[in-house]
């Protein structure tokens, strides 16, 4: 299936000058969004996944159902302030680090073998910073899946050590 079909891109938003990738015409249509997280999970499979970990909210979006499919956990990444339990945190965004994620203290037992999950990898800062935390409370991290990968901002480089799928290329 061509899923690019399904992505809507969005001229100049947020801002003048970004062509926004939107996923949600991917998502409305049932067989696009059964049909992505089918490719993800047959990767998966292979990764022997023990839990999926993805930053909100897109990274929900991805990685639930492909958590269900697995029959495993999924943890959630979440801005400072909105997980209401003991949190480890990381400082990310490029020039002033002024973004913080945080995952639940208790999300990742040390050994588990983690997937990662996001829509869409631009610089590769999210991922980076979601990596640190689920290194910091001992998950391998065992491959990172997304729908789109925009090539031409080179976020792979930052996490090149990993294993990465990546579903549509622009
Ligand atoms: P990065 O941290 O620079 O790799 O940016 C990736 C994050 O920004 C992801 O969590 C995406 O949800 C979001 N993002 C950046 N550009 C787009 C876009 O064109 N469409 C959807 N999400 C985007």
């Amino acid at each position: 299936m061509d899923l690019k079909q399904y992505i809507t891109i969005v001229e100049d938003w947020p801002k003048p000058g970004i062509k926004f990738k939107d996923i949600t015409t991917l998502m409305d249509n049932g067989e696009a969004y059964k049909y992505a997280t089918d490719q993800i999970v047959e990767y998966a499979l292979e990764k022997k996944i023990d839990l999926v970990v993805g930053p909100e909210a897109r990274g929900f979006i991805i990685g639930c159902p492909v958590a269900y499919s697995l029959g495993v956990g999924f943890a959630p990444v979440r801005k400072e302030g909105k997980l209401p339990r003991e949190t480890v945190k990381v400082n990310y965004g490029l020039e002033y680090g002024k973004d913080v994620l945080t995952i639940h203290k208790d999300a990742i037992k040390p050994g588990q073998r983690v997937l990662i999950t996001d829509d869409l990898l631009a610089t590769g800062g999210t991922i980076d910073a979601t990596i640190q935390l689920v290194e910091e409370l001992g998950g391998v991290v065992a491959g990172i899946a997304f729908l789109i990968e925009l090539t031409y901002l080179d976020g792979r480089k930052k996490i090149d050590n990993y294993d990465i799928l990546t579903l549509m290329q622009y």
